[in-house]
């Protein structure tokens, strides 16, 4: 029987686990460094019995329908649908900015003015990342533009992730574009929710099987395992010793807030964008419409990933990074059974749908070597 050691039990480790000890009746050992499972998606019910997303807000959200499939055998999902709402002026209104964030923020004159124009302008629905929504001619569009430039994108943006948005590489703020809709949610995917025990419990019925067996405080180094594949999600510039230097990743800490209160704010994340020094709060009890005469909320702070004394959150896109990212993929290519996933082993930013079809994939490569 040949035996497989993962390393990581995050979506990605789990996925890959799950389909190895399944479908080729192979021994699966899962290690990680951390004390539990699910990696970043981690969370747990405090004492108040409030879901607590340990390292920030987690939304399921897909298009993937053998994501889905997979995911519901072990999970059922509720009818949550995302918003975000941002705090521009000290007005509440929901973005990605929308025809109706124009109404929230604008006058109604002024807002009729802009929407007639940007129709003229643009399909309906149409998605326009910022970078590209600033290019306007029309002076009416121009102002839009730097207005949404300035209140929503240059500020948190320098908070998330040190830079400026034209010093980031486009595909990040494209996640959150300019939406020409009157659709006020935070993602379009066709299937979105929270899985109701939880990320972590949803993971640890992935990894149930007979011939997976976990370790946790385990780093790859200590293991002593034997193994005929390898598959490593942690991050591929550490396996490699950092021989071709270190990956650079923001990180993220979150000041934790129980309060004697229902509910602090109107909604599960509230964006500050040009407010404060944390990005935004999260109020964990929306998700699963948790009762309790209390609230936990977390303040969320940016800060550069620094070995040691931090976790890895984000890759950070940029051309030379590609460019560092590509060497260890190149050493990566030349060992045998050995294969990387995940957003540290790939360095992409992927949302949590994107790793589990990442491992979904990786396992019919596999099976058809
Ligand atoms: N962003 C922004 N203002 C906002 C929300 C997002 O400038 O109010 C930009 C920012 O650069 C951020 C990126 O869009 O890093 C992607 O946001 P998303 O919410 O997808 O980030 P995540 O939830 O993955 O941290």
């Amino acid at each position: 029987m040949k035996t497989n050691l993962i390393v990581g039990a995050g979506f990605s480790g789990a996925t890959i686990a799950r389909k190895i000890a399944e479908e080729l009746n192979e021994k699966v050992i899962v290690i990680d460094s951390k004390d539990h499972i699910a990696g970043n998606a981690y969370d747990y019910r405090d004492k108040n019995d409030i879901m607590i997303h340990k390292y920030g807000s987690h939304i399921f959200h897909t298009n993937f329908e053998d994501v889905w499939t997979f995911l519901n055998r072990f999970t059922s999902f509720n009818t949550y649908m995302h918003h975000v709402i941002a705090v521009i002026d000290g007005i509440e209104t929901t973005i990605p900015f929308n025809l109706r964030t124009l109404y929230d923020v604008f006058p109604h004159s002024l807002a009729q003015k802009l929407e007639t124009k940007l129709l003229t302008q643009f399909k309906y629905n149409s998605k326009v990342p910022i970078l590209e929504f600033t290019k306007q001619k029309d002076p009416d569009l121009q102002f839009l533009a730097d207005y949404v430039y300035e209140k929503v994108f240059l500020h948190y943006t320098s908070k998330q992730w040190g830079v400026s948005p034209d010093s980031i590489d486009g595909a990040v703020t494209a996640r959150v574009p300019v939406y020409i809709s009157c659709d006020t949610r935070y993602f379009q995917d066709k299937y979105q929710g929270i899985p109701l025990n939880g990320y972590t419990e949803t993971i640890k019925r992935i990894l149930n099987h007979p011939n997976i067996e976990v370790q946790l405080n385990t780093k790859f180094t200590d293991c002593k395992e034997t193994y005929d594949r390898l598959f490593y999600t942690g991050s591929i510039d550490e396996f490699f010793n950092y021989k071709h230097g270190k990956l650079p990743y923001r990180s993220v800490h979150f000041k934790l807030e129980e309060l004697n209160m229902p509910y602090y704010q109107s909604n599960s994340v509230v964006n500050y964008p040009c407010n404060y020094d944390f990005t935004r709060i999260h109020e964990y009890k929306y998700y699963l419409r948790d009762t309790s005469d209390k609230t936990v909320i977390a303040k969320e702070y940016s800060e550069d990933f620094i070995l040691g004394k931090n976790e890895r959150y984000y890759p950070i896109p940029s051309p030379s990074n590609e460019a560092l990212y590509q060497k260890y993929l190149n050493e990566a290519k030349e060992l045998k059974n050995t294969y990387f996933l995940g957003r540290l082993g790939d360095y992409k930013y992927y949302d949590m749908d994107k790793a589990i079809k990442r491992a979904l994939d990786l396992f019919k490569e596999i099976i058809q070597q």
